[in-house]
């Protein structure tokens, strides 16, 4: 369970980036979360939705998306998931895949409401 520990910094980076973006409210949190990361949806947005409670993400929608885990072979270049074959390449056999993705973890897009400073 290290959910808890991503809902925080996810938090704290969505906080960060409303500001910027002088949003005064978040609405809707789009995440892209790499296999590698093995989190498990349901309880990362249980977690954010905990602590986000009294922060300006209160109630914000958050929409996850998985990341396939991909490997290439160094020796064939050959493509393939990475979760089911590791560092094995299944066509050419040799030891030489490095994984190209699905170990990140980053905000896709925030949506909110803006600061107004319309007086009307
Ligand atoms: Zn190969």
């Amino acid at each position: 369970m290290h959910e808890l520990a991503l809902a925080q910094q996810l938090l704290h980076i969505v906080e960060q980036t409303a500001r910027a973006n002088m949003l005064k409210k978040v609405a809707e949190i789009k995440i892209v979360v790499g296999e590698m990361m093995a989190v498990v949806p349901e309880a990362l947005g249980f977690s954010f939705q905990v602590l986000s409670r009294d922060t300006l993400a209160a109630g914000a929608k958050l929409v996850i998306e998985e990341q396939r885990a991909l490997s290439k072979c160094s020796h064939c270049q050959l493509t393939y998931p990475w979760l089911e074959y590791g560092y094995r390449c299944p066509s050419c056999s040799s030891l030489s895949g490095i994984i190209i993705q699905g170990r990140d973890l980053y905000i896709d897009y925030l949506e909110g409401d803006e600061v107004s400073n319309d007086a009307s």
